[in-house]
């Protein structure tokens, strides 16, 4: 009798074991239904082949095979037994993130279509749509209807319009924009105005060829990058290139793909989700045609699916470019792994398990003992403002180190003013978030017909609402954190777990009807900026406005066409865009990130901050950032002037050496949670010391975290500290046996226990 290992769908460690009936075709990698519990029947993932009967209990037979041919590879599979030991999570959580949904369902997968809004052709002139806005007059809702789809889609540019700038609108993102009905747009489909259209999701690749003659020649400073990361890589398995922004990182990135299709290798291309535009996959599919396959969470689970497929097939994708869970795709002769902006911190998965890194997940998946018929393949790490961890592997040679200094075209980095806002406040020069300096050069910028960034690290209207008179404030009732106020939704938001609350008239507390709101997020800067500068046009960049990819997508190429001067928003602002416009950015409030209870608070903001100045510059005059802080004496706003990141580096390094963090010691968090406080509480001090005896003052905690509960979970941290060198194998038995013993008693029945290896 045969018996099959299974990695199952649940978050129960191990593997399960079936029995293979007399005549069935079972191999590893391959997908098989098996029954579960009580009438469940789930999809398995045959990791094993053996003949060992189990003990014990009654094996049960596989019910069906689902696949021929392995859709899992023996490399995937060892990667994903690496993940799950490593970030101490069930491989079944491992599965459950790596194979796309469709594959996962017993009975596969379905196209997904969605709906686009398009003028019907007899109105796509100028007189007929003057007609048209004359019949809708006197139908209010239809009227403000297709005027927003005339904005939407440029229309209302004619007559200078010509088709291609015409945008793409998706029904879903009608009715978001304009407020209407289902039932309205109806109407207008029935007078023949508007139609719909359906597209499928997510077919992507419109093909073309690979046209390597586009691929632009190199500069001389980046040619001797790109020849300095070929000699490194014949001694190192990582390089890091260390590039300002702007100094032609995807270009050399372009040239090293193009040296690797040369060889016949394949290339994983990662870069940050937001970061991924139709900008940035328009200018790798212009080169590469259909040798190039993208893949991420935006797209629909068919298109994953048929990726997937394609990958194990015999005309694989040469080049996948795709965000964190791109590392999961099979690769049968990879060769080269670019992780674009590796210091981004959304490169780590945070809920649910496996909560890993992309980047230390991309770096094994490469390793030569992950790719032994290989010899491994080559990684590179990319970045502007590299990660603490991964500039240290390449200061003590764990990595190689490669560093571009200028900028394309000699453009200068920009110019940085500090101003002082205590001071101003004290004086009573600001008005509201902005400094005289920052309005007066805003200004200018658009006299001149240039454009102007405007960063603020926070979305929403105002992170607080206040009673006058008590000093109340509302609070999420299911965390421990105060709402948001959302203006344009008139709602207050839970940002944690996004329930949502209608604004109180008067305070519960004492009566008082005085309830103010403090502080600014991005609507309430850009409805400011709208009173400053009401002849501007003025675009926000936040998870409010960019809910569709479409929105998303749109706001960034209005912005790089020049159709909006002013461009408000939270980080996503600072990701991977490149305009040539931009003569101004102002970040308005330092503060909030100097200010975070984080040991990483001071690196994230550099990076923040050196980021987003790095999106100004134009091709003949220098950018201006205007920094705005009450904090101007640290060194760390000294060290984002300069762009001195070595300066930071070197300050970070010591203090993260005194106090025992990365990059010189691994950090293992370890979270307890529980609906009622008193139960977490005594657990945690429970598995405290438990853990003391085993990891003495490596120990810290518990202690509560800066946001206590979420979703009603009472939650509770533990803080390991671990030197280089300790056996982590032994480390994670440990952890492992002590999480066992606690959740083994019944008064911690319902208690969770989890940990996050290499927390961010
Ligand atoms: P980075 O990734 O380092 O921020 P990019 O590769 O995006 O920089 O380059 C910034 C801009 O300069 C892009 O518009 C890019 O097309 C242009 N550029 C960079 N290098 C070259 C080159 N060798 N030839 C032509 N254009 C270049
Ligand atoms: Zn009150
Ligand atoms: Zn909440």
């Amino acid at each position: 009798m045969m018996y099959a290992d299974l990695i199952l769908p649940v978050p129960l460690r191990g593997l399960f074991t079936y029995a293979v009936p007399e005549g069935m075709a079972v191999q590893v990698g391959c997908r098989v239904v098996v029954p579960f519990g009580r009438g469940t029947t789930y999809v398995g993932i045959v990791m094993r082949m053996h003949d060992v009967k189990p003990e014990g209990y009654t094996v049960k037979p596989i019910r069906q095979v689902m696949d021929a041919a392995p859709v899992v590879t023996a490399t995937q599979l060892r990667l994903w037994q690496w993940i799950a030991d490593y970030y101490m999570s069930p491989i079944g959580d491992v599965y459950k993130a790596a194979l796309p949904a469709g594959l996962k369902a017993e009975d596969g997968y379905r196209p997904k279509t969605e709906t686009y809004i398009r003028l019907t052709e007899q109105y796509r002139n100028v007189t007929a749509l003057h007609v048209a806005l004359n019949v809708l007059a006197r139908a209010k809702n239809q009227l403000a209807a297709f005027t927003e789809y005339l904005a939407l889609s440029h229309w209302d540019e004619i007559p200078d319009i010509r088709t291609e700038d015409i945008a793409e609108v998706t029904k879903e993102e009608l009715m978001n924009a304009s407020g209407a009905s289902a039932e309205t747009l109806r109407q207008l489909e029935k007078r023949k105005m508007l139609e719909t259209y359906e597209v499928e999701v997510g077919r992507l690749n419109h093909g073309g060829e690979y046209r390597p003659e586009l691929i632009k020649p190199l500069t001389p400073p980046q040619q001797d990058a790109y020849n300095q990361i070929l000699m490194a890589m014949m001694k190192k398995n990582v390089t890091l290139l260390h590039g300002v922004t702007g100094s032609g990182k995807t270009e050399i990135y372009i040239h090293l793909i193009k040296r690797a299709l040369e060889r016949k290798e394949q290339v994983l291309y990662l870069m940050p989700e937001i970061a991924l535009t139709v900008q940035m996959m328009q200018r790798l599919q212009r080169v590469f045609g259909d040798r190039l396959g993208i893949y991420h969470s935006k797209y629909s689970d068919a298109e994953r699916v048929e990726i997937w497929q394609k990958q194990l097939s015999g005309h694989p994708y040469d080049v996948i470019l795709g965000a964190r869970s791109a590392v999961f795709l099979p690769f049968q002769h990879l060769g080269l792994v670019i992780v674009d902006e590796e210091h981004e911190t959304s490169y780590k998965q945070q809920d649910p398990a496996p909560r890993y890194h992309a980047r230390s997940v991309a770096i094994m998946l490469a390793a030569p003992s992950n790719l032994p018929q290989l010899g491994g393949a080559k990684v590179l790490l990319g970045t502007a403002t590299p990660s603490m961890e991964s500039y240290h592997n390449a200061k003590t040679g764990k990595y190689a180190l490669v560093e571009l200094r200028e900028r394309y075209q000699g453009i200068q980095l920009p110019e940085i003013q500090v101003v002082d806002t205590a001071d101003l406040q004290r004086r009573k020069m600001m008005a509201g978030p902005f400094s005289p300096l920052l309005l007066a050069r805003v200004r200018e910028t658009l006299e001149r017909g240039e454009q102007a960034i405007l960063f603020q690290n926070r979305r929403g209207f105002a992170p607080v609402v206040e009673c006058h008179q008590c000093g109340w404030v509302p609070t999420c009732q299911h965390c421990d954190v105060s709402l948001t106020y959302h203006r344009q939704l008139n709602q207050l938001t839970c940002h944690y777990c996004g329930f949502t609350y209608r604004v109180p008239t008067e305070c519960p507390c004492c009566g008082g009807t005085d309830l103010r709101t403090r502080g600014y997020g991005t609507e309430k800067i850009e409805e400011q900026v709208r009173e400053l500068f009401p002849e501007a046009r003025i675009a926000r960049m936040d998870l409010d406005t960019t809910r569709t990819r479409n929105a998303y997508e749109r706001i960034i190429s209005d912005f790089g066409a020049g159709r909006t001067n002013i461009l408000i928003g939270t980080q996503m602002i600072s990701k991977g865009l490149d305009f040539d416009r931009v003569s101004v950015v102002g970040i308005l409030n330092a503060d909030t990130m100097l200010n975070q209870p984080d040991f990483r608070a001071y690196e994230h903001a550099f990076m923040m901050m050196s980021q987003v100045a790095g999106r100004a510059g134009r091709k003949n005059r220098r950018g201006l950032v205007i920094l705005q802080t009450k904090q101007k004496e640290l060194a760390v706003i000294r060290q984002v002037v300069n762009n001195d990141y070595a300066a930071l580096y070197s300050d970070m390094a010591a203090e993260r050496q005194l106090f025992h963090y990365p990059p010189f010691y691994h950090l293992v968090y370890v979270f307890l949670k529980h609906r009622q406080d008193a139960v977490v509480h005594t657990a945690a001090i429970e598995l405290g010391s438990r853990l003391r005896q085993w990891f003495g003052g490596r120990v810290l905690g518990p202690d509560k975290p800066a946001v206590a509960m979420v979703k009603q979970q009472n939650i509770r941290k533990l803080v390991l500290k671990l030197e280089h060198g300790i056996d982590m194998r032994r480390v994670r038995e440990y952890l492992l046996q002590a999480q066992g013993q606690q959740l083994a008693d019944k008064r911690y029945s319902s208690l969770q226990i989890y940990f996050d290896v290499d927390p961010l």
